[in-house]
């Protein structure tokens, strides 16, 4: 088992990391404050084998049995989507890749005309011996999520002694030829704040980018979130002292900054909400694995599209029922004010 980070396969000089392409086509999904939405993160499940302290820490305790969309409700929902002009879709969860229809998901969504990236955020369970199935399914663009790079901090943070194995999934999403392979870390005070240095010799010779998301409150997790939230300006302020600059951004790029340094293949980016602006570059729309479109992470409780789902006739119905909905989309998501929403954990709507 390889729980040495430095024994990842390098990527020669001067592979860039990936960035958001610009706009690739217009799209229909607009709203009253002149963001297009070209991105949907659609959540798969809201169960997961994980329990992160931050997300799940008793596991998911399913409710009632069956509620989460079918196979041919997620593929319409995508139809629909991809018909007013989505062209990046991320399939998330819960942990998307445990239902058993996964692969079978991905490789129609992955055929589907129109769309130019699927990509998927997952915790990497079993990634080592998954790797191909998800490639060959026609997945490039992988986002794992890794809190800590040391073995015992990462179990006691997801409740898996998994690190090694995941680490050697990356090695072999490289080895198959991923396109994009980012690593999710949530910045944690006392728990990973102190590892930094760590992860950029992960990248230093690698074309994988490190995102850091500064812990988002939910409804579940205020006095988590009290004790181990750092604000995401640590991260900036870091990097900037070693040398790191912010990389350009393209247009239509998503929310994350992105920092580069001239002797890194590898970038690291930076997801901090509670940031000034955040939400002027909001460039995504969710749906829960309810069917619920969620025009922010925070703050709504989502409008339920499962009744324009039911048969293959209705995606005109579907898409007019969207588009209305956009006018309802606010400037900001209002977390400076204490706002959580309903959201009751992340594995609820896929982050
Ligand atoms: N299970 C998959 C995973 O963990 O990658 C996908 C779903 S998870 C909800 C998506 C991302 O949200 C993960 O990178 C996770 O670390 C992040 N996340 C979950 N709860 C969070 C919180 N309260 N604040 C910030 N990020 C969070
Ligand atoms: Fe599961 Fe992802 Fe939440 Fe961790 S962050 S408990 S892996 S859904």
């Amino acid at each position: 088992m390889v729980c040495n980070p430095g024994s990842l396969v390098e990527t020669p000089w001067p592979s860039a990391f990936e960035k958001e392409p610009a706009v690739a086509r217009t799209t229909q999904l607009t709203d009253t404050f002149g963001r297009q939405f070209p991105y949907l993160r659609l959540s798969l499940t809201e169960a997961c084998n994980f329990r992160c302290t931050y997300c799940l820490p008793n596991g998911y305790h399913a409710i009632k049995k069956d509620m989460f969309l079918s196979k041919p409700e997620i593929i319409r929902i995508v139809r629909g989507f991809v018909g007013l002009g989505v062209w990046k879709i991320r399939l998330t969860g819960g942990e998307p890749t445990i239902r058993t229809d996964f692969i079978e998901i991905a490789e129609e969504i992955s055929a589907m005309e129109g769309l130019k990236k699927l990509a998927f955020t997952t915790n990497g369970y079993k990634l080592s011996e998954r790797a191909e199935s998800y490639f060959s399914a026609g997945l490039r663009h992988i986002n794992v999520s890794i809190d800590s790079l040391e073995p015992d901090r990462f179990r006691r943070i997801t409740g898996h002694d998994r690190l090694g194995e995941i680490l050697d999934g990356i090695v072999e999403c490289q080895r198959l030829g991923f396109e994009t392979i980012k690593v999710n870390a949530v910045l944690l005070k006392d728990l990973n704040h102190d590892e930094l240095d760590k992860y950029i010799d992960f990248v230093r010779s690698k074309n994988i980018s490190v995102r850091f998301i500064e812990l988002m409150r939910t409804g579940e997790n205020k006095d988590y979130f009290d004790t181990h939230h750092l604000s995401g300006a640590y991260v900036s302020d870091f990097l900037m002292s070693k040398g790191w600059q912010v990389a350009p951004r393209e247009v239509g790029a998503g929310p994350a900054i992105e920092f580069i340094h001239p002797s890194s293949v590898g970038s690291i980016g930076l997801i901090a909400p509670y940031s000034k602006d955040f939400c002027e570059s909001c460039n995504r729309l969710r749906v829960s694995a309810k069917g619920n479109l969620h025009l922010c992470l925070f703050g709504e409780l989502g409008y339920s599209l499962r009744s324009y789902l039911q048969n293959d006739g209705q995606i005109e119905e579907l898409q007019e029922k969207i588009l209305s909905l956009m006018k309802y989309k606010k400037e900001t998501h209002y977390l400076h004010q204490g706002e959580t929403g309903m959201t009751e954990h992340l594995a609820s709507i896929g982050g």
